[in-house]
């Protein structure tokens, strides 16, 4: 699968990896993580802190499937609103779920401190407003209930959001002070290295998983160039092309839209430079970068294929620009860099993280969602847990459980 095309711009601003190491020979490990984006790392990660032995298989090379595409926005907040979700699946598990994801983003702080990568994580506010002023009952219903469940959240009227942000919003919004942004690529390529200097990590680059094969006590792996690895377990970290993995299609492919401003005159920007979304489906969303150039992303269509998803990349790149322009009519933006990639959504907008059953040895850590990489942290704390035979209360909300119930 063509995972995006255009020009992302952590590529360019990190510069490539020329990490060139495909599967030679036969191998054996423990654990083999099919993946090297940002969930795969974020897992290699967890493992190796547990002392357990394990690979990286990637069919590219290092982690330059999404999450070199990745806008990195890492919210607490989940696309379906608690209220909404609560519906969906009770609300006892939306919270947990709500929870789960506030708790992630300090986890991935945690993560880059204490192993000392860059991946230019920084702590910002985000601001969720009504692209409507119809959405301000969605908004103001979403502040009671998020408010109900001590969970972090201020309501603002729109008068007040363009007094302290410049921001001209149709209708209210909520903020939060506990957001994050970071480097997903930078981060993913850092978290790899530093587990191969460290552990003797093996990532084998530019070797496509065929197939995994089930036999006594575990999995063979036959690659792409007719080898193969023995292991325990497998955990299928391979983004938005993990459907060949699964018994079933859980998530809907679509496509979606970036762009990076030139730097911007740092008085110019917005205080604070908090994350900025909205209530429309799809929705637009906006953030800066540490070199004060402004990303925006959004316009999602309902497909994947990506021939169609190119040919709308001029077209989607002017809409963003105009949006942008309504809300922020002093700001001047020039388009640097414009991308688009695949994306996927669930049901319910929430993750698989877990086993099929029947297959348990063979793991899931797929994000799928606005929120994929608060969900891998996630996944990758669940997924090791659960190899060292604990339990995880986290995974009756994400795993197949749930499936079962509502697909
Ligand atoms: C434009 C855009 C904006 C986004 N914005 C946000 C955001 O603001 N916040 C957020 O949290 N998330 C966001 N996401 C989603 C987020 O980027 C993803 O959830 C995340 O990058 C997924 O990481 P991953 O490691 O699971 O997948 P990937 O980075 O795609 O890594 C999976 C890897 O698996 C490998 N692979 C696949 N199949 C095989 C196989 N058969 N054999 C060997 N290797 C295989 C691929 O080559 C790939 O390198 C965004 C996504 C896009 C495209």
């Amino acid at each position: 699968m063509d995972l995006h095309s255009g020009l992302p711009y952590w590529v360019i601003k990190n510069s490539l990896l020329d990490y060139f190491h495909p599967l030679e020979d036969e191998f054996s490990t423990d654990i083999v993580v099919v993946g090297s984006g940002i969930t795969g790392a974020l897992m290699v990660h967890e493992l190796c802190s547990a002392g357990l032995k394990c690979c990286v298989v990637d069919k590219r090379s290092i982690a330059t499937g999404s999450s070199a595409a990745s806008t990195a926005l890492l919210q607490y907040e989940i696309d379906v609103p608690l209220c909404r979700m609560s519906d969906m699946i009770g609300e006892d598990n939306a919270v947990s779920a709500y929870r789960a994801c506030l708790q992630s983003i300090s986890d991935i702080e945690k993560v880059l401190e204490s192993t000392g990568v860059d991946g230019c994580f920084e702590r910002v506010p985000s601001l969720f407003y009504a692209s409507t002023p119809k959405d301000e009952q969605l908004v103001k219903e979403e502040y009671e209930m998020r408010k109900k469940h001590n969970l972090p959240v201020c309501l603002l009227g729109k008068e007040e959001i363009k007094k302290r942000y410049k921001l001209e919003a149709p209708g209210c919004g909520l903020l939060n002070e506990v957001s994050a942004q970071i480097d997903a690529y930078r981060a993913a390529t850092g978290l790899l290295l530093y587990h191969m200097k460290k552990d003797g990590l093996e990532v084998f680059t530019h070797t496509g998983v065929k197939e995994c094969v089930e036999k006594q006590g575990g999995y063979v792996i036959e690659t792409d160039g007719e080898h193969k690895i023995n292991c325990k377990y497998v955990i299928v970290a391979a983004g938005f092309e993990a459907g060949k993995f699964l018994p079933q299609e859980i998530m809907d492919l679509t496509s979606t839209y970036a762009l990076v401003s030139h730097p911007v005159n740092p008085a110019e920007l917005w205080p604070e430079h908090c994350l900025i979304w909205e209530t429309a489906d799809p929705y637009l969303y906006i953030r800066t970068t540490g070199g004060n150039r402004i990303i925006i992303g959004g316009e999602d269509e309902k497909f994947c294929d990506p021939e169609c998803r190119d040919a709308l990349l001029r077209k989607k790149t002017r809409i963003l620009e105009k949006k942008f322009k309504k809300l922020f009519p002093d700001i001047p933006f020039k388009t640097e860099m414009a991308w688009c990639g695949t994306f996927s959504t669930t049901k319910d907008g929430l993750p698989f993280i877990g086993t099929w059953p029947g297959k348990d040895r063979m793991f899931f850590d797929l994000g799928y969602g606005g929120n994929g990489i608060t969900f891998s942290m996630i996944g990758a704390q669940i997924i090791c847990r659960q190899i060292q035979g604990m339990e995880d209360e986290r995974s009756k909300i994400f795993g197949y459980e749930r499936i079962e119930k509502y697909w």
